[in-house]
């Protein structure tokens, strides 16, 4: 009798086992298929970054999205890590750089580029694909195809890529960092690594990650950690953007603890590119002594 339990639970594994495995094969020949010329299921969204001193967009978020045609929307925590496993993160982030790049210069070259003018546009980069030798390449390829300037641009990276941060990782960073392009680390506290690498690497934001946030104010221990990562990025010159900024109390916690930025659905949540200008519009607009408008038309 226990060999037969034995027996049946092995099969409930493997078929258990077998549909995860097919899950993610569907989902990967998916992706790939999105990839197509034509596919329409890939879309950025763009997130905005508000100083937190003066309540003005500094930046934008680029935010990958899936609209699969029977599954519907996937989210980029389902189908990002397997992009990365089965190695279609090699035409997904070309993709999501050349399409970023495309929308930056449409926008500045558009009817409202004065809304967009000195934002930056920050777009995530996979360890993954961070670590490929041809991902300079692809890089370099996607700015000299920008017409704006590569200044802005900005690539989001993660600790993980610092866990493996060989001598190479390194360089590479610098030499993004000389083509002109800011370096945030992002999801910052999660991994694993020191924090030795962030005085020798060309950082220029630390990104403080939502789980931080959670029960601010109130919550000691996590009030102590986005305290002390404040004071520790701003004594090594780092600017600070806090994610997943949801409410007055947080924001007023990061805004008296010297944050420099805050992201997060308080301000807006990720939104598709063509409603961003009237958005932006909006915001200049409740700004009068902001308003790019508000400035001598020569
Ligand atoms: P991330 O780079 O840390 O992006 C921030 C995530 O927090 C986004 O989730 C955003 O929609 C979400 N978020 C922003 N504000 C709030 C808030 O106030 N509350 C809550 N609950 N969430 C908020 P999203 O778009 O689902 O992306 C998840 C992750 O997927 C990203 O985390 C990033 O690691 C990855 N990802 C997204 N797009 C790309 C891409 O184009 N390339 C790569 N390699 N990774 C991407
Ligand atoms: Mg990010
Ligand atoms: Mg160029
Ligand atoms: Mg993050």
């Amino acid at each position: 009798a226990a060999k037969a339990a034995g027996r049946n639970q092995w099969r409930f594994f493997t078929a258990d086992m077998h549909q995860r495995v097919s899950q993610r094969l569907a989902l990967e020949t998916g992706l790939r298929m999105a990839l197509e010329p034509g596919a329409q299921e890939l879309a950025l969204v763009y997130q905005p970054q508000i100083d937190t001193a003066t309540g003005r967009v500094m930046g934008l978020e680029a935010l990958l999205r899936w609209n699969h045609p029977t599954l519907g929307p996937v989210p980029p925590s389902t189908f990002i890590p397997i992009a990365e496993d089965s190695g279609v993160i090699e035409l997904l982030g070309p993709w999501v750089l050349r399409e970023v790049c495309r929308q930056i210069d449409a926008w500045l070259e558009g009817p409202d580029a004065e809304h967009f003018a000195g934002l930056t546009v920050a777009v995530n980069v996979s360890a993954a694909e961070f670590a490929r030798p041809q991902f300079l390449d692809h890089l370099q390829a996607a700015v000299q195809a920008l017409r704006a300037s590569p200044r802005t641009l900005e690539l989001e990276i993660t600790e993980s890529l610092l866990v493996q941060a060989a001598g190479d990782i390194i360089e590479r960073m610098h030499t993004i960092t000389e083509m002109g392009m800011g370096l945030s680390l992002d999801d910052f506290g999660t991994g694993y690594s020191s924090l030795g690498y962030l005085k020798r690497l060309p950082l220029s934001k630390l990104k403080i990650d939502r789980s931080f946030l959670l029960g601010i104010p109130g919550n000691p221990e996590n009030e102590a950690i986005v305290r002390a990562t404040l004071s520790m990025a701003h004594d090594l010159g780092l600017m600070v953007v806090a994610e997943g900024v949801e409410t007055a109390g947080q924001r007023d916690f990061l805004q008296a603890h010297g944050c420099n930025a805050c992201q997060g659905w308080l301000y807006a949540r990720a939104m598709p590119a063509h409603e961003l200008a009237a958005w932006l519009r909006q915001q200049h607009e409740a700004m009068p002594g902001r308003s790019p408008r508000a400035a001598p038309q020569p």
